[in-house]
């Protein structure tokens, strides 16, 4: 740390991301990604060709992608908002509407919400999830503050029902309440249509999970607008151009292959049942997913111990060192021939347990 960092950042805790390691090829199990590629569009979208424009700006307005975004999910362009990844429309909600009173969140969910409240010193009250990790919906009406979930929740998968989030959303009239759906589309069911009742709420989701675009970096949200204004005053007051000309161009090209990504989450989906069922009957108590990962422990060996020997055989997977979950590890859901690999390493290092 240098001597010239503000003071109110000398605490800041960053995220962690999920490893990206070199050493070796590891079956990559760890950052929900996608194990399927993008679709033949999008590749080519993401040409020789594209690469000559990089001497222009990208269309501050992202026009284009708007309105691909706006036609395929049935709302107004102006009810459309895109940024860089949807970790940074997180960022802005948090910056500009939690300062007022304050934000609630659970104490079990994605790791970057308690970074963004401290990152703007938001009084932040963080409520703890049910023995069974369900978030109890009472715990989030009339609360003063704005709500953030995440619907299907993380690292957990377990998503609530729409009418449960509708009550959230109806009794905080005076707070915004954000839903983060970055998992919505392996089964869950969004609130999107929500959007057009109340104006408080803002629904939140990406390109990095369902659509194979990690590293592209493209999150969108929907909401009143009044709220998607609010957004890019915050937007045009940082980066206007912080969704670059190539990545405007792959979200476009992927918005017209729905059918290729809605194939993928089938499969994916397909995959999880399998691969649950495959891990209780191996006496891993699983959690009810409807994400694109699985979150598990054993009675038998310890979440690190699963961890580490999964690395040393290949298979990356997540393990979270905090209190409550320290037994799990969260797995992603990759090809069935990769669950078939790391189902097999779990076989050898349960032997003699
Ligand atoms: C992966 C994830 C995000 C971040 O997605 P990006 O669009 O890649 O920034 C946001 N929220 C949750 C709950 C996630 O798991």
């Amino acid at each position: 740390m240098s001597r010239f960092l503000s003071k109110e950042y000398t605490s800041l805790e960053e995220y962690v991301p999920g490893e990206q390691p070199r050493d070796r090829r590891y079956i990559k199990l760890n950052t929900n990604e996608s194990p399927y590629p993008p679709s033949p569009a999008v590749l080519a979208a993401v040409s020789a060709e594209a690469a000559e424009k990089l001497c222009l700006y990208s269309d501050p307005e992202s026009k284009d992608l708007k309105g691909a975004i706006a036609s395929l999910y049935g709302v107004d362009r102006t009810n459309v908002f895109v940024s860089n990844g949807s970790d940074d429309i997180l960022n802005f909600a948090f910056m500009a509407f939690g300062k007022k009173s304050g934000v609630i969140f659970p104490d079990i969910t994605y790791g970057f919400y308690s970074v963004f409240a401290a990152l703007h010193g938001l009084d932040a009250k963080v409520v703890p999830l049910q023995e069974d990790f369900t978030v109890k919906v009472e715990d989030y009406l009339n609360t003063g503050r704005m709500v953030v979930l995440a619907n299907p929740n993380a690292p957990t998968g377990i998503a609530l029902p729409l009418s449960e989030i509708e009550r959230v959303v109806a009794s905080n009239p005076d707070q915004v309440v954000l839903v983060d759906e970055a998992y919505v589309d392996f089964g869950g069911e969004s609130a999107l249509p929500l959007t057009k009742k109340y104006d408080n709420l803002l629904v939140v989701q990406t390109f990095s999970k369902s659509r194979s675009m990690a590293g592209a970096r493209l999150g969108y949200a929907f909401a009143s607008e009044a709220i998607i204004k609010d957004l890019e005053k915050i937007k045009f007051s940082t980066n206007p151009y912080n969704v670059n000309r190539v990545t405007q161009a792959a979200g476009v090209a992927a918005l017209g292959e729905q059918s290729y990504y809605d194939e993928n989450c089938r499969r994916i989906m397909e995959t999880r049942t399998r691969t649950r069922e495959a891990l209780v009957s191996l006496g891993f108590e699983v959690t009810d997913s409807t994400a694109n990962f699985l979150f598990a422990r054993h009675e038998g060996v310890s979440g690190e111990e699963i961890y580490r020997r999964l690395k040393e055989k290949g298979v990356l997977v997540r393990h979270f060192n905090t209190p409550r979950i320290v037994d799990y590890n969260r797995i992603t859901v990759g090809t069935p021939e990769e669950m078939d690999v790391m189902l097999s390493a779990l076989r050898e290092i349960l032997k003699g347990k």
